[in-house]
């Protein structure tokens, strides 16, 4: 791997090596065309520790409501893997702010990246983010090892990087089938295993599935595919790893609409999104924090005997 450990530090000149976030949406409703490649590899940059006051929570009866997590993962040191954007940012900020120190993933370079950073270094504790890719054995092995390296052990890991894919089943290529595949599952298998040795009595595991994986979604044979190998996956570690005191669990959102995918939402996915919000008891997508809130939870001691469980946070599908 070229310049793979090539570090940068916050605020260091943003690289304007790449083209920014790629597409984004929700993984029911992502249209066609729309395809990620891999980007280069190798870089990632360290937050340095910040220490700074914390912002007070508002929450209103429809307002988007600010939960206050503050202190539940105090001192726990976290990797998040795809940690900079959609779902998996909020999941970053959420257990920074939470109290963890947090080694987030991320493959794209871009303005997001940076802006987490900043986001980072105004909240208490050591964090870093890291430029890998979870499908790369090399690139897993340094990312564990820069955490490895900053905190010693790890308490919480969240295998949060997954793609979307969009196929006939007739017209999946075997490239597009292990394209997503190795993301989310052997991804999932790359991280635990090279994490591991990291993991202590109490440590614990959350992967991000989807509530897809259970009703099946035509056109997504791959991804739902590997979202239910991800179940199978996870339980079979949940009893596996009981005895070092490791629990394992998944979180399967529903339709969740990232800051993104509403930024750039045309007049065709706000329909979309408004019929499919009829099917939900709740009347409407999620939001990222609110997986992150069940994922704070799960890596939580208030979660010591909960393993081997699937949480739906679907709003009632
Ligand atoms: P986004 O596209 O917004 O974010 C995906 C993140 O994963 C990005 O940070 C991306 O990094 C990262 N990523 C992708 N591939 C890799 C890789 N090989 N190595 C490292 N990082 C990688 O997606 P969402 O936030 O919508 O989804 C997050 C998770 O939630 C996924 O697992 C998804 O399947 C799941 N999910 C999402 C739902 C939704 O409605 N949004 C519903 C159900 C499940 P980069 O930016 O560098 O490409």
């Amino acid at each position: 791997m070229d310049s793979a450990v090539a570090e940068r530090h916050l605020n260091a000149q943003t690289e304007a090596e790449t083209s920014g976030p790629q597409p984004t949406g929700c993984d029911w409703c992502f249209g066609p065309g729309q395809r990620w490649s891999n980007g280069p590899h190798g870089r990632h940059r360290r937050v340095p520790v910040a220490v700074h006051g914390r912002g007070k929570s508002s929450a209103g009866p429809t307002a988007r409501r600010e939960i206050d997590m503050t202190g539940q993962l105090a001192g726990k040191n976290t990797i998040v893997t795809g940690g900079t954007r959609g779902i998996g940012r909020s999941i970053t900020l959420a257990l920074a702010t939470a109290g963890a120190n947090v080694t987030a993933c991320y493959r794209t370079e871009g303005e997001h990246v940076d802006s987490l950073a900043q986001q980072l270094n105004a909240t208490p504790g050591t964090h870093q983010l890291i430029r890998a890719d979870v499908t790369d054995p090399e690139d897993v092995e340094r990312l564990v090892d820069e955490s490895r390296s900053t905190h010693r052990t790890l308490h919480g890991l969240v295998h949060n990087a997954g793609v979307i894919s969009r196929a006939p089943f007739g017209e999946l290529t075997p490239q597009e089938w292990h394209r997503v595949v190795n993301t989310t599952l052997t991804g999932a298998y790359l991280v635990v295993h090279k994490a591991l040795p990291l993991m202590v009595a109490g440590s614990s595991v959350v992967a991000i599935g989807s509530r897809s994986a259970t009703i099946g979604l035509p056109l997504q044979a791959n991804y739902t595919a590997a979202k239910a190998g991800l179940v199978g996956l996870m339980r079979s570690l949940a009893k596996e790893l009981s005895p070092q005191g490791i629990r394992v669990n998944v979180v399967a959102p529903g339709m969740i609409e990232t800051e993104e995918a509403a930024r750039t939402s045309s007049e065709q996915r706000r329909a979309h999104v408004e019929h499919h919000s009829k099917k939900i008891a709740l009347g409407r997508y999620g939001r990222p924090e609110e997986v992150a809130h069940a994922v704070t939870f799960l890596l939580s001691d208030h979660a010591s005997y909960i393993t081997g469980e699937t949480l739906h946070v679907d709003g009632g599908v």
